[in-house]
């Protein structure tokens, strides 16, 4: 493959932007990935951005799942408790509840925990 500018002059690198073939010259590093210089470099460097900034707000939702499952898996701990509670002291009606309750708060806990995995995976 030959340079879309320089005829006769190896392509070493393909644009990101406009995905013409570039040769040392032409090719333009922009971090993780290579533009034009000059005419696709400053659209490559805005979508570098762009994708830098959402990555931060994939990160930022993955943090709230993260202390939403902490929270709930508390709450989970706290109704345990209760259930043990109201176990020894024979109270069954009070048992049904806690114990339902611990088991829902854990499964929150789970579902925002794996919730956040989703969105903190592959935001390094
Ligand atoms: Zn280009
Ligand atoms: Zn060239």
């Amino acid at each position: 493959m030959k340079c879309f500018n320089h005829d006769g002059v190896d392509a070493v690198a393909i644009c990101k932007n406009c995905n013409k073939a570039l040769c040392h010259t032409c090719a333009v590093d922009v971090g993780n990935g290579v533009a034009c210089a000059g005419d696709c470099e400053p659209e490559v460097r805005a979508l570098n951005e762009l994708i830098r900034r959402n990555r931060t707000a994939a990160q930022k939702t993955g943090y709230a799942y993260n202390r939403n499952a902490i929270i709930c898996a508390l709450i989970a701990l706290v109704f345990g408790y209760l259930s043990f509670d109201a176990f020894q002291a024979g109270r069954t009606p009070l048992l049904v509840v806690t114990a339902g309750s611990t088991v829902i708060f854990a499964m929150a806990a789970f579902f925002n925990y794996s919730a956040a995995q989703k969105f903190l995976k592959g935001s390094g």
